[in-house]
């Protein structure tokens, strides 16, 4: 009997273990994971932070499920050791785990960067359920926050605490929001529409420093601007999950490097989710951790058998209304690229799309969120809209008709 081993308890290594369980009923699959809490959907940790649910309504299945479909769960069990000469895993408690095949499924965690009082009482950052209890547990004695980064999670974590009634202020260190998802035109259109939400947002601006005053803490900019607030979050990057194994001999780069077939250069270690590496990216997004669990899972049980290509980006962003879509290279720019805007401020719309050969090759969609589909499989199949391209942002063009 085969006896399969996943480490990390989130959507890669869930979706991971599930898959070999049904494509290998006779087996033995076992889950370790760090956390104590089943797998939970981290985009409803902003629910629960804005005070709209529960923390274990974030569980995206209830403990007994793990049973149920045969998976040998190990909840607050962090590996710490890697030998890949013997196939074993040591656990933080000393016990030691023996495997067939091991799926590394460790995924992220956030990237403080180095900046004096990052480590005070009071700031925070949010990849765990643990992160977002203790923000939480702030927010319900302070009124004002200050985020430090404006990315897609970022301002998530700004509207949720917004809700929750903070004053909140984002300080972003690029000249615009959503620097990696959002070009100039279409970052103004959002700040204006934040903006009416009631925050502030600081754009090309540098935290020096934090520091304690009495309850509050003092976040001092570059520019000499200094801001008060009782809670300080960062949002400023994911660093893949890496260095156990990097010292049992995976190769890495940023992440664990994949190939096609979610193999690391290690015979039975594959690697999935937020962190492995495939062909230079990291995709840090939810559609790409199960896309690879999926492939992985496959060809753990049988070898080589199941190809991946790399997943299509997209993002989806909603604040309070406005939904926000970056598909592809969204920003691409370059002699050989064409591109298209349509920018309607007022009715909070704005549209870029990026051509390149004739075939779209990536797009921004705030406000229209129906186009979101026909432009995704547009990519996707790189259709030649070259002949229809002065009529893509036309009222009666449907995009669909490009679509065979
Ligand atoms: C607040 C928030 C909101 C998000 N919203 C979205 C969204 O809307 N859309 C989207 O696409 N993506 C979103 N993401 C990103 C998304 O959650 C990640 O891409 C996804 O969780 C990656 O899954 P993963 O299983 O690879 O890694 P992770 O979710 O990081 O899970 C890794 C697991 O491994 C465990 N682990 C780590 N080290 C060890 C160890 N040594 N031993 C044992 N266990 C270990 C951890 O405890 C954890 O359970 C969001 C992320 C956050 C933080």
């Amino acid at each position: 009997m085969t006896k399969y081993v996943v480490v990390g308890g989130n959507v890669a290594g869930v979706t991971a273990a599930k898959r070999v369980r049904d494509l290998d009923p006779g087996s033995q699959v076992a889950l370790y994971t760090e956390e104590p809490y089943p797998y939970y959907y981290r985009p409803r940790l902003w629910e629960y932070i804005a005070g709209q649910i529960q923390p274990e309504d974030t569980y995206y299945r209830p403990v007994e499920w793990y049973a149920q479909q045969g998976i040998d769960l190990h909840l607050a069990s962090r590996v710490e050791q890697f030998d890949p000469a013997s196939k074993t895993l040591g656990l933080q408690n000393g016990e030691t785990v023996s495997y067939d095949r091991l799926l590394i499924a460790t995924g992220g965690r956030c990237f403080i960067p180095p900046v004096e009082g990052a480590d005070l009482p009071g700031v925070f950052d949010l990849r765990t359920l643990d992160d977002a209890k203790g923000i939480v547990a702030r927010a319900e004695q302070v009124k004002e926050a200050v985020l430090i980064g404006g990315g897609l999670l970022g301002l998530e974590t700004a509207k949720a605490l917004s809700d929750r009634g903070l004053r909140v202020t984002v300080v972003e260190f690029f000249p615009h929001l959503l620097p990696r998802q959002l070009d100039a035109p279409g970052s103004e259109v959002l700040a204006t529409h934040l903006n009416q939400l009631g925050m502030t947002l600081l754009t090309g601006e540098v935290t020096q420093s934090i520091e304690a005053q009495g309850d509050d803490l003092l976040v001092s900019l570059k520019s000499g601007k200094q801001l008060k607030a009782g809670l300080v979050i960062f949002s400023t990057g994911i660093r893949s999950e890496v260095s156990i194994w990097q010292s049992g001999g995976v190769e890495t780069n940023r992440g664990i490097v994949v190939n096609e077939y979610l193999e690391t250069n290690l015979a039975d270690v594959f690697a999935a989710g937020d962190d492995a590496e495939y062909q230079g990216m990291i995709y840090g997004i939810i559609p790409a951790a199960l896309e690879q669990a999926e492939h992985a899972a496959a060809n753990m049980v049988h070898t080589r058998s199941s190809r991946y290509n790399g997943t299509l980006l997209s993002t989806r962003l909603k604040i309070a209304g406005m939904k926000f879509d970056a598909l592809g290279d969204s920003t691409l720019e370059g002699e050989d690229v064409t591109v298209l805007r349509l920018s309607q401020p007022a009715a909070g719309r704005y549209e870029r799309i990026a051509i390149r050969g004739g075939a779209i090759v990536g797009a921004i969609v705030l406000g229209d969120s129906r186009r979101v589909q026909p432009l995704k499989r547009l990519i996707a199949a790189g259709v030649n809209v070259s002949y229809v391209q002065d009529q893509l942002f036309d009222k009666n063009f449907d995009l669909k008709s490009l679509i065979q």
